[in-house]
């Protein structure tokens, strides 16, 4: 009989350490606390599970030890995923670079992964909640609500506190705890931003190309810019959402807890230059002087927004275009390119797709992801603190990781 190793959580890492270590010989099982497996995997890339990219970058995935997750993912990097999952039967299909299954459901994905472990014989243990785990000697022993299980390894999958209604109600990092672990505080991230303006009621269902450039107050009373990205902005009750804001998220959520101001500035108009809009403005003026300002606006930005805009730039939407002043003109360009938003929160871990923060990397090996703290522990998916930015990097994250683990798990050590 292989070595006996237990994986704690049956989401993207679990399934893949579970196939992994099963694959290199050991005796494998798969304790999950839902009632199936893969919860969080059915709602990826709205419902069509954006697995990966095909543009692969360091810096696309964020951790407090900058290095840890590329020397993970160079050890099962994306060419291999795409061909662990075309072994699976998955036909990978392209967009702007992400890779999803051809068949558009993630539930394909999910599918292959169970059929996998179905065909090695892993027992998936469900409605099996871990509590603990200990070190006995020589072994591990693992707690659950099911009874204790012996092991030789364990790959702690148990994932952050990230969208909990699929499982991962953040119970992993107290088992990283008891393990001796330090948990880099978990926040939201990959969120949308509340904001404090109240004319986000107004522009609520806008959906526009913009440029977000996410400014934080430093101790010293400067805002400096922390992150910036392009994309569909949307514009709901609250304040703003989309990927751009997404993507810009983790630093938001950073900078509020630890209790500095955070402001956005919006640019609705991020193809052109300042001095293309100075033109476009100046020509419109000259050719449309008996429109009000608000039919001077049709056909340039969302009607909802022009509003808005009009009105941040003290213009009234009734009046003559041809009575604004040259300051009113750049007032109104003002709004239009960079508008400011107080971001005052982040949604909470319900809405987040991730979480930064978790499992503090110093503490775990990159070679293997074995824990420092306790011998016979591997660490692999969310519950570490790495988190990678949309378009399949996370799902990367928890192929590689958990393919790392799961086959170092399955190794008896010095071997
Ligand atoms: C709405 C949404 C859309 C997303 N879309 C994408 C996308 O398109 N592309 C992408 O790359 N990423 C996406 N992500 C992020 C990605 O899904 C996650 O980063 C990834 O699934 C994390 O995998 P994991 O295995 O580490 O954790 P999880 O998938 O959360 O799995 C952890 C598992 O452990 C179980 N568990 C927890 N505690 C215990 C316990 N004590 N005992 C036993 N079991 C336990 C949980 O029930 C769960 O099944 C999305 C996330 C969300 C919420």
């Amino acid at each position: 009989m292989g070595r006996r190793v237990l994986v704690i959580g049956g989401g993207a890492a679990g399934m893949t350490a579970a196939i992994m270590a099963a694959r290199s010989g050991a005796s494998v099982t798969l304790l999950e606390r839902m009632d199936r497996v893969g919860k969080k995997l059915l709602s990826t890339g709205n419902g069509r599970c954006n697995f990966t990219n095909l543009d692969q970058k360091p810096e696309y995935y964020r951790c407090s030890q900058a290095d840890f997750p590329w020397k993970v993912i160079g050890q099962f990097p994306m060419e291999k995923t795409v061909e662990f999952f075309a072994g699976l039967g998955i036909l990978a299909k392209e967009r702007n670079g992400c890779l999803y299954p051809n068949s558009d459901q993630a539930s394909s994905v999910l599918d292959v992964l169970r059929l996998e472990l179905e065909r090695l014989r892993v027992p998936v243990l469900t409605g099996c909640r871990v509590q603990g785990v200990q070190r006995e000697g020589g072994s591990l022993r693992v707690l659950t609500g099911q009874g204790p299980f012996p092991a030789d390894a364990a790959v702690l999958a148990a994932g952050s506190k990230a969208a909990p209604a699929t499982g991962s109600d953040g119970s992993g990092y107290e088992l990283a705890r008891g393990l001796g672990h330090r948990i880099i505080t978990p926040l939201p991230a990959l969120v949308q931003l509340r904001c404090a303006e109240k004319d986000y009621k107004q522009m609520a269902g806008v959906r526009t190309d913009a440029g977000i450039v996410l400014c934080v107050e430093e101790r010293d009373g400067v805002w400096r810019p922390a992150a910036s990205d392009c994309g569909e902005l949307q514009l709901t009750d609250y304040g703003i959402s989309g990927i751009p804001v997404f993507q810009v998220s983790r630093y938001a959520a950073a900078a509020l807890h630890s209790k500095r101001r955070v402001k956005a500035a919006i640019d609705f108009l991020p193809r052109q230059t300042p001095e293309e809009t100075a033109a476009m403005i100046r020509r419109r003026a000259d050719a449309m002087p008996d429109r009000t300002c608000e039919q001077w606006m049709c056909g340039l930005l969302n009607k909802k927004l022009s509003v808005v805009l009009l009105k941040r730039a003290g213009l009234s939407p009734s009046q003559k275009a041809g009575s604004v002043n040259e300051s009113g003109w750049n007032a109104l360009m003002g709004q239009m390119r960079s508008f400011e938003t107080m971001v005052t929160a982040t949604n909470s871990y319900e809405q987040a797709q991730v979480c930064c923060g978790g499992v503090d990397t110093a503490e775990v090996d990159p070679a293997t992801l074995l824990s420092r703290k306790t011998k016979g522990v591997y660490l692999a998916g969310e519950i570490l603190d790495v988190d990678g930015i949309c378009g399949g990097y996370n799902l990367q994250w928890a192929w590689s990781s958990g393919a790392v683990a799961g086959l170092h798990a399955a190794v008896p050590p010095g071997a």
